[in-house]
């Protein structure tokens, strides 16, 4: 279902013809860990995010975006796959080593480069070293860290390596500044040619790390883990606004394709890396199959092709970016790609009426969630209720009860087998993990 509440902008069908010999740039910005309400276009009013919600505004706001697992890196594998991870078995973070995105699996990357696309990506990797460093995985440029956290001071902590290609870049700035700058440098160096940036922010992953002039604009929220939360995540703002104008600065904007989301929920619950988001009104956070910890900030924008300002009510996954990406690029994905996402286009122009999936389908260890309509069963991790293990299923309507406070599985038995059985043949086409849960850190 389509709310169409402002159209500005071009109108579609006369658009197309006119960029349709040109390749669209394309790019993936990723946020880390953000609270689902920590944005203005969802109504956060202590933390203004301009930037945002401008490329909110500029295309569509996904109401029921989802991420496919409620950490970093598994999340991360399934966008550069547009597969659920758990078909591969990276089903947790990786447990140090070389361990990360198998070999066996194809990056979006690999495929945009096979397109004639000039590659980069600036940011968190988080997804394995040496083979299978970026460089490794289709991209041409690399820039960041390859681990799941960092320092976002050069001389606080140890911290890894920031990396130019291979090699140390002696980074001096707060990190997330220097993730703009090099994303605009990315912008500069390929204008010519067709580009796909995947900018990919440890913003605003802990270590709580902000620079004074930018804590000292938010002196008014009385929390020091918040206060700091904001001033991080306005820097992340700002290094976004940075990139989009230089996009318009270079006369790109109408012919780029951006996609932006949080790579899972808010971290809100013990044991896990807390950083003063709020996920509200969705419950859970983090490390949870709860909505908290899947739902999150998801807006993707191309003004050439889709209209400004729309809001998509319809569940969507960031597991559809690569497929909706290969589209736009010109790229016709194959059967034994088995890609589980969705080309999004026909939807977001209103082409295609009908929901892009029937059902989206979680496993996180014991964890598991099924969302099909405006149903969801789910098991989650019992911490969230204070108890131990893991939840029986509890079968919640989110249409009237986007909280999940309502458990209808005793009332609705006959929902509750359905979805089951849904989630169970799903499942057979899951693999074990390649390495265990073991203590989810980042
Ligand atoms: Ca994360």
């Amino acid at each position: 279902m389509i709310r169409f509440t402002l159209v500005i902008g071009l109108l579609v069908s006369g658009s197309t013809t006119l960029f349709s010999a040109e390749k669209p740039n394309v790019i993936v910005i990723v946020g880390d860990d953000m609270g689902y309400a920590d944005v203005g276009a969802h109504g956060c009013k202590d933390i203004p995010t301009p930037n945002l919600d401008a490329l909110a505004k500029a295309g569509v706001r996904f109401t029921n975006g989802y991420v496919s697992g409620p950490y970093c890196s598994p999340t991360r594998a399934g966008l550069l796959t547009g597969r659920y991870q758990t078909r591969f078995g990276h089903e947790f973070n990786p447990a140090g080593g070389t361990a990360g995105l198998p070999l066996t699996e194809t990056t979006l990357a690999d495929r945009m480069k096979s397109a004639g696309y000039a590659t980069g990506w600036v940011g968190k990797w988080h997804l394995g070293a040496n083979e299978k460093h970026p460089q490794k995985r289709g991209f041409d440029d690399a820039f960041g860290f390859l681990g799941g956290a960092h320092s976002y001071f050069p001389d606080k902590g140890k911290g890894e390596t920031i990396l130019r290609g291979t090699k140390d870049a002696n980074e001096t700035e707060y990190l997330t500044d220097a993730f703009g700058r090099e994303a605009v440098a990315f912008v500069e160096k390929n204008k010519a040619k067709p580009f796909f940036l995947y900018l990919a922010f440890n913003a605003v992953h802990t270590p709580m790390h902000a620079t004074d002039a930018r804590v000292k604009k938010f002196e008014g929220i009385k929390d020091n883990q918040r206060r700091t939360y904001a001033a991080m995540m306005f820097a992340m703002d700002e290094a976004i606004g940075k990139l989009l104008a230089k996009l318009k600065d270079e006369k790109l904007e109408q012919n780029t394709l951006i996609f932006f989301f949080s790579d899972n929920g808010g971290p809100t619950m013990q044991g896990t890396t807390i950083n003063g988001s709020v996920n509200a009104p969705l419950r859970g956070s983090k490390r949870t199959t709860l909505e908290g910890g899947i739902r999150v900030p998801f807006f993707v924008k191309w003004p050439a092709k889709i209209l400004a300002d729309k809001v998509y009510d319809d569940p969507v996954i960031q597991l559809d970016v690569l497929p909706t990406v290969l589209a736009a690029g010109g790229v016709e994905p194959k059967a034994d790609w088995k890609l589980d996402g969705v080309n999004l286009l026909p939807h977001l122009t209103g082409d295609a009426k009908a929901a892009p999936h029937d059902a989206l389908y979680w496993r996180f260890g014991a964890q598991m969630a099924i969302r099909r309509g405006d149903w969801k069963l789910v098991k989650y991790d019992a911490v969230a209720d204070g108890g131990k293990g893991t939840s029986p299923a509890h079968l919640y309507h989110l249409a009237d009860d986007i909280g999940e406070k309502t458990d209808l599985a005793a009332k609705r038995p006959e929902k509750v087998k359905e979805l089951q059985t849904a989630w169970d043949k799903w499942n057979e086409g899951n693999v074990a993990p390649l390495w265990g849960g073991g203590k989810q850190k980042d």
